[in-house]
């Protein structure tokens, strides 16, 4: 039986392998091994029933070396100091492999969403973004939707932090958050930005690997903003849905699911898939043993681990979501040959795309979604590219490849500012 480790500590161990392979300088490998700063809030907001409750949250600042700290904000259970340290960490490779001149953060709050009410989530949201302070700012760490985190909630954000900045600045401010709805500052293509990144590196794989699209099927975990717009875009692309998960269960349908129809009905049920026409109930190792061309995780961490990995019957794993495949997981998948596209490459089209809003925002201007999926698609070219050569100079898994071409980047830096004094 194995002994399991945290996820941070997979993290270290991911770091510690790909450190090795490349020999990452001494002094740069010490800097990198802890992030630069973790924040951790308690703070009040008012119930409806005119109570206060406490909530914790975190923002843990990785590493800012290529610029402005950068990561999405998380409200779930879990949502603890283990789980953002390693998403922020992951943030730094990520924006590293897609050359984003943003560093890697990553913040939540520990609650479960579905227990308040909108009014109570817009006064918690707004009394974090007042305990975070001067923690956060548009040069300097810059927030973006998660888990259970939305357009919405950004705007709130938006909102409490420009309260308090002088009249005079706060419109040179808007770019203090990304993923905002379009009226605020948002960028068109935000909402399908991860999404559609995953379809752009499937679709070079796939090309690379002679896989056709067409025809081809996948099932999908996490039905959220992440999985919905990966499925909606596999279908565009001649794909077909046979399986999918959400909290309210697990589902098939062999003669294939509508990723447009299930959408259009998640968003009348409460955001879940049960209950959806033609979908069959099946339990969790079912679901995973679904025989398809490509598995996309795109919900929770540690989901392949030793028990589950070999379930999978697939001939592509893309992890949409973050850190879905542990440690043990990972060297199944490369032992048996089950090739695995990486989270810190494959989901990376989110921040790419709040990297363009972010730009947009300094510049006042409003791109259209050809210009912003045309720079989407070059830049998760150019870094599926950087991953696969790496991959091959080193003789690696693409895991490590990633971690390789994030290093390389980043001890670059390093070597030319030095460390002051
Ligand atoms: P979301 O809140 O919109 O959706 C999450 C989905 O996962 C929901 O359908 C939920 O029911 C499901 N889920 C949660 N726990 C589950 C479990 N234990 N088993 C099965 N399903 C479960 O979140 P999202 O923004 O789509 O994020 C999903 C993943 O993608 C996360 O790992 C996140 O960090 C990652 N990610 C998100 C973005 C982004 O732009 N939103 C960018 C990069 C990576």
């Amino acid at each position: 039986m194995s002994t399991k480790v945290s996820t941070y500590e997979n993290v270290t161990r991911q770091y510690n392998k790909a450190a090795d392979l490349m020999s990452l300088d001494p002094d740069v490998r010490t800097i990198l091994s802890k992030p630069a700063s973790e924040i951790i809030v308690n703070f009040p907001a008012r119930m409806d029933n005119g109570h206060v409750e406490l909530f914790t949250g975190y923002r843990v600042q990785h590493n800012n070396a290529l610029g402005p700290y950068k990561g999405g904000l998380r409200f779930h259970p879990a949502v603890g100091l283990d789980e953002v340290r390693s998403l922020a960490t992951w943030m730094t490779w990520k924006t590293a492999i897609l050359g984003i001149p943003f560093g890697g953060a990553k913040g939540g709050i520990q609650l479960d969403p579905t227990r308040y009410s909108a009014a109570e989530l817009e006064r918690i949201t707004r009394r974090f973004t007042l305990a975070l302070g001067e923690n956060i700012g548009p040069e300097y760490d810059i927030p973006a939707p998660d888990v259970n985190t939305n357009a919405q909630i950004m705007a709130w954000l938006l909102d409490t932090y420009l309260t308090t900045r002088p009249p005079q600045e706060r419109n040179r401010n808007i770019h203090v958050v990304t993923g905002k709805p379009i009226e605020c500052g948002g960028s068109v293509g935000r909402d399908k930005a991860t999404g559609q990144g995953v379809l752009f590196v499937i679709q070079q794989w796939a090309r690379d690997n002679g896989l056709d699209l067409r025809g081809a099927t996948y099932f999908v975990q996490g039905f959220g903003n992440v999985g919905s717009w990966t499925a909606r875009l596999m279908k565009a692309a001649g794909a077909r849905l046979v399986a999918v998960a959400d909290i309210s269960g697990c589902f098939n349908n062999p003669n294939g699911i509508d990723p447009d129809g299930l959408t259009d009905f998640t968003r009348t049920h409460g955001g879940l898939v049960n209950g959806f026409p033609g979908l069959n109930p099946i339990e969790f190792r079912t679901y995973l043993s679904t025989k398809a061309d490509i598995f996309i995780p795109a919900a929770m961490e540690n989901q392949i681990t030793a028990e589950t990995a070999p379930l999978l019957n697939v001939k592509l794993v893309a992890e949409a979501a973050n850190g879905p495949t542990d440690g043990e997981g990972h060297a199944y998948l490369c032992e048996k040959g089950i090739p695995l596209l990486p989270d810190v490459l494959t989901n990376a089209g989110g921040v790419a795309v709040s990297y363009f809003e972010w730009l947009q925002n300094k510049q006042s201007e409003y791109w259209d979604l050809e210009e912003v999926d045309s720079k989407l698609l070059k830049r998760m070219t150019a870094g599926y590219q950087a991953v696969r050569d790496a991959a091959k100079a080193y003789s690696t898994d693409w895991r490590t490849a990633c971690y390789i071409v994030a290093l390389s980047r980043i001890q670059k830096v390093y070597r030319q500012r030095g460390v002051a004094p």
